[in-house]
């Protein structure tokens, strides 16, 4: 089967490369393992969070604080902000509306009532302005009762630490009542097909409102807005603004994001390989032939052009055993410490250095390999390295952008 780019690894990095280059008419397969961490997306993306544990306010005029190695470095601010814009009409026309843009970070809440800083956020979701006045003086907290994976006390107390006088009321209806005989249900992604039917969610509107005296606002747990439309009915539905605010995972936004992203890339002709594994590559000089993976054995994948976007550890895009941090596909230099007593700090709350680790890669993002750039090779995402996703809340920036960045290299644009 030949291609003219094959992807390795379908999460967020992988399709928005795959969408770029078949907008741009290339034949394009992504082959990918599995779940990828957009699915534990709380429905925000961040550009660039955290400098030096300080927040964030204004994202292009921090990315010189970042050390040389970071990809945004190599990229710099003037092709970040093109490439933000871009990441964002490509979301939308994905059919993911956001709020939000690179020149000025707002506030989402953490599942763990902890303001973050956030680049984009899905539309429906909390995006409260950052270091200004929330907008609200009163809101209605809604529960679900039953439902585990809202910690709302601890939700309630971070929008306390805002100033916001906060009112918790239990909602309960026919529809989630009959979830909880089977606790295992209570997920939000089970409750957001429960309440996709239409009488569902006016039963949910007419709870809400039941419960919304005296409030600016109402804030809902997101177990809504999976597939359909049903956020925007309730949000007409219901008496005062409604936003949604982050859950534990498995969550809504994450999958929702993930699920349109991919419906998106094949929508304009690209291959998704769902549930296959990217064994090993065959060379031909410096250069990737073909690839192979689990299921199709003997048929290799060909291609003009390889990009690698694997992930970090969780998603296996990296591994390590006794002796070395490893890239497993092609046995990429990797950029790590060599000594596994480097690897970590005792203090978990330290930034952890394996967190920097990923393949080594020229300024175009072109694997390196026995020193060597590849040259039809590139890697995009958390799989590469220099940067640290926990410690800078940059993760999903990255990966957007390194992937469009990358889509554009092969495209000669
Ligand atoms: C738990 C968690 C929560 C997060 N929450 C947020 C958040 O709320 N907001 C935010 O902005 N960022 C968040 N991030 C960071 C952000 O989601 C990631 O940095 C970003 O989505 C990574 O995308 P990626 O495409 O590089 O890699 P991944 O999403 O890891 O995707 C890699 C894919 O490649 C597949 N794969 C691996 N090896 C192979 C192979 N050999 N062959 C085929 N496929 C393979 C994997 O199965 C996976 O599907 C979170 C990250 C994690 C881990």
């Amino acid at each position: 089967m030949r291609y003219d780019t094959v992807i390795m690894g379908g999460g967020l990095s992988g399709l928005m490369c795959g969408i770029a280059l078949c907008k741009a008419g290339q034949r394009v397969a992504i082959v990918t393992s599995g779940q990828s961490s957009l699915h534990f997306n709380g429905g925000s993306l961040e550009l660039l969070g955290y400098v030096d544990g300080q927040p964030v306010t204004h994202p292009l005029e921090s990315i010189n604080q970042l050390p040389a190695g970071h990809p945004y470095q190599k990229l710099g601010a003037e092709r970040i902000a093109a490439l933000a814009h871009e990441a964002a009409l490509v979301l939308a026309d994905a059919g993911l509306h956001t709020t939000g843009n690179a020149n000025e970070n707002h506030c989402r809440i953490s599942p763990m009532g902890v303001m973050l800083p956030a680049w984009l956020t899905l539309e429906g979701y909390v995006a409260l302005p950052m270091g200004k006045d929330c907008p609200w003086r009163r809101v209605l907290m809604v529960n679900v009762e039953g439902y585990l994976d809202f910690p709302v006390d601890f939700v309630v107390s971070g929008l306390r630490k805002q100033g916001l006088d906060v009112v918790v009321a239990d909602v309960v209806t026919d529809e989630l009542e009959q979830r909880r005989h089977t606790p295992s249900e209570m997920r939000a992604t089970q409750l957001a097909k429960v309440l996709s039917t239409r009488v569902a969610t006016e039963h949910l509107a007419d709870a809400i409102n039941v419960a919304a005296v005296d409030v600016d606002a109402i804030l809902l747990p997101a177990i809504i807005g999976l597939t359909d439309d049903s956020l925007e009915r309730l949000r007409q539905l219901v008496k005062l603004p409604l936003h949604l605010v982050a859950t534990l995972p498995p969550s809504v936004a994450g999958t929702r994001m993930q699920a349109q992203l991919r419906h998106y890339f094949q929508m304009l002709g690209g291959t998704y390989l769902l549930g296959d594994t990217v064994t090993c590559a065959s060379f031909n000089g410096d250069a990737v032939a073909s690839v192979e993976t689990e299921k199709l054995g003997d048929m290799p994948l060909r291609a003009t052009h390889f990009v690698l976007a694997t992930g970090s550890f969780m998603s296996k895009g990296l591994a390590a055993n006794f002796e070395r941090v490893y890239e497993p596909v092609m046995n990429l230099d990797v950029d790590a410490d060599g000594s596994r007593s480097e690897w970590t700090r005792y203090d978990v709350l330290e930034p952890q250095p394996y967190m920097t680790y990923g393949v080594a890669t020229t300024a175009d993002f072109h694997v390196v390999k026995g020193g060597k750039p590849v040259p039809n090779v590139f890697a995009i995402g958390s799989v590469l390295s220099g940067h640290d996703a926990v410690k800078n809340h940059d993760g999903t920036g990255v990966s957007a952008l390194t992937g469009l960045a990358v889509a554009h290299n092969i495209l000669g644009k």
